[in-house]
């Protein structure tokens, strides 16, 4: 398992960063979905993004989960990660496919577009979610991301994500990325050195896929810059979804609608967005959870 999260700080500690080598994570993604190139780099950036912000929540119940709306063909993606870096995400479109940009890359910018909305949901536990918006600028996600960290959380924040796909295989060559952000207490000379290392930074996908070593690079790139590793973790691409978990969903529909679905339909086929796996209800099953369902609103009434 080559994948990786490594988290640190850098500067004497006045900014913190998450790095990201995830190609299994993405091709496992690309197997899921069937994506097209275009698609894998959109949803391979989005998931990447996703993990290593899983990577920042406290506890191991918590999760975040990002939106992108960029009104682009491809639709929206939803992803979903947790702590330890595992991760889930989906496309609306994942076959769209668009000719490659004018300057030969895969053209994420316009499968995504950029007339829309980057909403990110932390659920902390708490009765309820975090929820931070800001517009999509670019269709490009990393810098769609910069701008949700700069704008909406008030932290300067660096943001690359790379995914190589094999032009002929459509196979992932290489996924990496890397999440920068400023603390309060950052020097501004610290900010400089950041920017003119942007280049260098935009380089890890290729450097990933000659072989090196996630951790080698990151010494090597910031070498001066009192780079510490404080943590690691193990991205994955991994569905959580269970029978138990899409039956509440169907409870959650309501009394009415399960009615209706059972009169009209006599049973009830649902599809996880996130790994394609189908789940089905019989007639029979369907009345045990409407029954169920009927039981639980009266035990909350009760409460009341
Ligand atoms: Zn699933």
């Amino acid at each position: 398992m080559s994948d990786k999260i490594l988290r640190g700080v850098m500067f004497d500690k006045s900014v913190r960063f998450t790095a990201i080598s995830a190609k299994e994570m993405v091709e496992a993604a690309r197997n899921t979905h069937n994506l097209s190139r275009v698609c894998t780099a959109a949803l391979g950036r989005a998931l990447i993004m996703t993990s290593m912000m899983g990577t920042d929540l406290k506890n191991d119940d918590e999760k975040v989960t990002t939106v992108i709306k960029g009104g682009g063909e491809a639709g929206n993606i939803v992803c979903t990660a947790y702590r330890s870096g595992r991760v889930k995400g989906y496309i609306e479109n994942p076959s769209v496919e668009l000719p490659p940009a004018p300057n030969g890359k895969l053209d994420v910018a316009l499968a995504v577009g950029w007339f829309g909305e980057l909403t990110v949901i932390r659920d902390l536990s708490m009765k309820e979610p975090y929820v931070g918006r800001s517009e999509m600028i670019s269709g490009e996600i990393a810098e769609d991301f910069a701008n949700y960290f700069t704008r909406s959380e008030q932290t300067p924040s660096l943001v690359y994500l790379g995914v190589r796909v094999d032009i002929e295989t459509l196979k992932v060559l290489s996924a990496g990325g890397m999440l920068i952000q400023a603390m309060p207490n950052c020097p501004e000379e610290a900010i400089a050195a950041l920017e003119a290392k942007a280049d260098d930074i935009s380089k890890l996908a290729a450097r990933l896929e000659k072989g090196e070593e996630l951790r080698d690079i990151l010494i090597n790139m910031f070498e001066g810059c009192t780079l510490e590793i404080l943590g690691s973790a193990q991205p994955e691409y991994r569905c959580d979804c269970s029978r138990e978990r899409l039956e509440a969903v169907l409870m959650s529909l309501g009394k009415e609608e399960l009615t209706d679905m059972i009169e009209k339909e006599g049973q009830a086929e649902l599809t996880c967005r996130f790994c394609n796996k189908v789940y089905h209800f019989t007639k029979e099953q369907l009345e045990a959870i409407l029954k169920e369902g009927a039981g639980n609103s009266d035990e909350r009434s009760d409460t009341e």
